[in-house]
C-alpha cells in the first residue's frame, strides 16, 4: 500500500493553500498520507495541517535552520525522510519547484513535475508544450516517487480532519556552503495571486508603470489580486512575481480579467484552470476572445473607468 509524504508550505506562522492541493493529489495516490512541517516551530502550521481531510498523520521537524525555507536545508532532510515512504509530494509552487527536484536527486530518485491527474501510483498525467499536449508518464523501476502537483488541477483537501501529531528529528548533516541573509518581499495588502478567487491582469496595452494604477484600482474594487503578462514585466510595468503563464504562476482563480492581454499561448497555458475569463482588448481579433467567456472590446481606458463606475452603484 502507498505511504504518501507530502511536505508543508509555510510561512512559519500559516499553511499555505497550495499545500491543501498537495493533499488532494496525494488523495488520488491513495493509502496513508502524512504531512511534513519543517520549520522552527511547527505549532500553528502543524496544527492547521492536521485539519486537512485524508491527512492521517503530521510530523514536525524542528530545528533552527528550518526557520527559512531554503532548498539547500531541506532538500536533505526529505530525501532522508522519504527513505519511508513510496511517495513525496509538494504543490508545484515556487517553494515546490525549488525543493523537491533537489530532494529528488539527493535521494537518487526519479521525478514526475505537474501532476494533474493519477492515473496509477506510478503513472500520471502532465501538461508539455503550454498546456497544449497532455502526456500519460510511468515512473520506471521501484522506490520512492517525487512528484509535484500541478496546484491548479486539484481542489484543495476540506479542513474537517483530526490528524494525529508527531515529533520527528532527523540525524541529517546540513551543508555550510549556504546561509540565509534576508528576505526582501513586496508588502502588499492584496490577495496572493497564487491563490485568489478573483485576478486582475494587465498587458502591454496597459502601456506604462503609471497607468498599471487603473489595474490596481479595478482590483482593489474587487478584492482581486493582480497579475501581468510577461510583456507588462519585461516593460518594467509591476515586478517579475506577477507575472502569468508558462514561465509565471499557473493560476486558478474564479475569475480572471485580462486587460490589454493579446491572449499569447504561453498567457493561456496560466489561467488553462480559471472559472470565468473577462476580456478586454481594443481587437477584436485578439486570441484572447476565443477563450474568454465574457469578451468586451474597446480601449480599456475607457471600459475600466465605466466598470469601476457600476461597481461602485
Ligand atoms: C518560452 C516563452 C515563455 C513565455 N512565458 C510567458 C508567460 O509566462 N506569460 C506571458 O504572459 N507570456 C509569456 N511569454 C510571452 C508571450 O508569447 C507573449 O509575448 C506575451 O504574453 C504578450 O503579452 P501581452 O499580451 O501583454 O502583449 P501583446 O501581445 O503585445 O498584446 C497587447 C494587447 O493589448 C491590446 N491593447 C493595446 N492597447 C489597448 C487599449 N488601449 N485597450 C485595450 N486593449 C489594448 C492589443 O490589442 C493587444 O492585443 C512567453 C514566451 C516564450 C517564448
Amino acid at each position: 500500500m502507498s505511504q504518501v509524504l507530502v511536505i508543508a508550505q509555510h510561512d512559519g506562522e500559516a499553511l499555505s493553500p497550495a499545500t491543501a492541493r498537495a493533499v488532494s493529489c496525494a488523495g488520488k495516490i491513495g493509502g496513508d498520507i502524512h504531512v511534513a512541517v519543517f520549520a522552527k516551530d511547527a505549532g500553528n502550521v502543524a496544527g492547521e495541517a492536521a485539519k486537512l481531510e485524508g491527512v492521517n498523520k503530521v510530523l514536525t521537524i524542528e530545528r533552527e535552520e528550518n526557520a527559512t525555507p531554503l532548498a539547500a536545508f531541506l532538500a536533505p532532510q526529505i530525501a532522508a525522510l522519504a527513505k519511508d515512504y513510496s511517495h513525496v509530494v509538494m504543490a508545484s509552487t515556487t517553494f515546490g519547484k525549488d525543493i523537491l527536484p533537489r530532494a529528488a536527486a539527493l535521494a537518487g530518485k526519479a521525478m514526475v513535475t505537474d501532476v494533474m491527474e493519477v492515473i496509477g501510483e506510478r503513472e500520471f498525467k502532465r501538461p508539455i508544450y503550454a498546456g497544449n499536449v497532455i502526456v500519460t508518464v510511468t515512473v520506471p523501476g521501484e522506490g520512492t516517487v517525487f512528484a509535484s502537483a500541478r496546484a491548479a488541477s486539484w481542489i484543495p483537501a476540506g479542513t474537517g480532519g483530526n490528524a494525529s501529531t508527531e515529533t520527528k528529528s532527523l540525524d541529517v548533516a546540513l551543508p555550510t556552503h549556504t546561509e540565509f541573509v534576508k528576505l526582501e518581499a513586496e508588502e502588499s495588502e492584496r490577495p496572493d495571486l497564487q491563490s485568489a478567487p478573483r485576478v486582475v491582469s494587465g498587458g502591454r496595452g496597459v502601456g506604462s508603470e503609471e497607468n498599471f494604477k487603473i489595474i490596481y484600482s479595478l482590483a482593489d474594487k474587487l478584492g482581486a489580486a493582480v497579475g501581468a503578462s510577461r510583456a507588462a514585466v519585461d516593460a518594467g510595468y509591476v515586478p517579475n512575481d506577477f507575472q502569468v503563464g508558462q514561465t509565471g504562476k499557473i493560476i486558478a482563480p474564479e475569475l480572471y480579467i485580462a486587460v490589454g492581454i493579446s491572449g499569447a499561448i504561453q498567457h493561456l497555458t496560466g489561467i488553462k484552470d480559471a472559472g470565468t475569463i473577462v476580456a478586454i482588448n481594443k481587437d477584436p481579433d485578439a486570441p484572447i476572445f476565443e477563450v474568454a467567456d465574457v469578451g468586451l472590446v474597446g480601449d480599456l481606458f475607457e471600459i475600466l473607468p465605466e466598470l469601476e463606475a457600476a461597481l461602485a452603484k
